[in-house]
């Protein structure tokens, strides 16, 4: 069996490894541990009108139905619910308003296919499908991808960590650190609410996350609460920030699904759409792996 090493293990990476798994021999590289990156901080909103303007996202239905798949599979290697599949509230414009939409005001949308996914909880129990599949996960951070020598491919699921790899330096890719406030909240709400700032639920009733900043220029990836406090100025008593590194596309909001050399994919620029995006993206990686590995074995 071909052997595969995956750098990362956030949504990108644990996605990737569940169904490469299922053909390949796979190893996952993180420093940090399961989904310590982005993804960790992540509110766990699931919808496809993202932006201001809320237009329809590219994919949007494929890559619904693709990470829905994938928290059915998770879902099932956890005892609690790891999300709420009960629509989310959008307040502002929903410009491209589908079928799944539906108007309750001026400015006031409810999105019926929105869900709010616990992200934590989501990628203890994807990880856990995958070692199930025979997955390894090494505590080490790659400095090169020579270091992977012995592996017959290699998938870069870096998130920020892309930049430290030459070999993905022609991506033109921008870096936004977002940080998100754990608030109170004493009267649990419904749903989660989007807009120009979002309450998103979690697992806790009392609690939710309230966010998310978009900095463009920061000097530390760790938290900050002054800086978090200063730009989303919470009306709940705050309990906690967290924060992570979006990866996004200058360009326009595609992610990237990249082969680089001979052996090596990069799937980066998820941006503030992870969820939307990384179970679509993985299933497509999936099969390029396989193509050109039926290729090779032709040759
Ligand atoms: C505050 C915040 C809120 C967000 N809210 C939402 C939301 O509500 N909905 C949504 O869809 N998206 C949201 N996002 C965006 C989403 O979190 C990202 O799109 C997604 O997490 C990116 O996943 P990833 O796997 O590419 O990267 P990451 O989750 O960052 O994973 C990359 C992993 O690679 C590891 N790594 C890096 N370098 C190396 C190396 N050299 N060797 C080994 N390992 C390495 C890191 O430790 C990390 O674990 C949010 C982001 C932030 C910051």
């Amino acid at each position: 069996m071909k052997t595969i090493a995956i750098i990362g293990s956030g949504f990108a990476g644990l996605s990737s490894a569940f169904y490469l798994s299922k053909e390949f021999q796979v190893s996952i590289f993180d420093p940090n541990g399961i989904g310590k990156g982005a993804s960790g901080a992540s509110t766990g909103l699931l919808h496809p009108y993202p932006g201001q303007q809320g237009r329809r996202s590219w994919k949007a239905d494929e890559g619904l139905a693709a990470t829905l798949r994938l928290l059915d599979i998770a879902q099932q290697e956890m005892e609690e619910p790891i999300s709420i599949r009960n629509g989310i509230v959008k307040i502002g414009e929903c410009a491209g308003a589908g079928e799944d939409v539906e108007k309750l005001g001026e400015n006031h949308f409810l999105i019926h296919s929105g869900v709010t996914v616990f992200a934590g909880l989501y990628l203890e129990g994807l990880w856990r499908a995958c070692q199930k599949q025979g997955v390894q996960l090494h505590l080490e951070a790659i400095e090169k991808l020579e270091d992977l020598a012995r592996f017959d491919y290699v998938i870069v699921a870096a998130g920020a960590g892309v930049r430290n790899f030459p070999e993905a330096s022609h991506l033109k890719l921008n870096f936004v650190k977002g940080q998100a406030l754990v608030c109170e909240q004493s009267e649990p709400q419904e749903r989660s609410i989007t807009g120009k700032q979002y309450i998103a639920l979690t697992e806790n009733p009392n609690k939710c996350h309230v966010g998310a900043t978009y900095e463009r220029y920061f000097t530390s990836e760790y938290p900050s609460l002054e800086i978090a406090l200063h730009l989303l100025k919470p009306s709940l008593p705050v309990l906690g920030v967290k924060s992570g590194i979006r990866v996004t596309n200058p360009a326009h909001y595609f992610p990237i699904l990249e082969k680089i050399n001979e052996r090596t994919w990069v799937v980066t620029a998820l941006g503030s759409r992870g969820l939307l995006y990384h179970a679509y993206l993985a299933e497509q990686l999936t099969k390029e792996c396989l193509a050109y590995a039926e290729r090779e074995a032709l040759v």
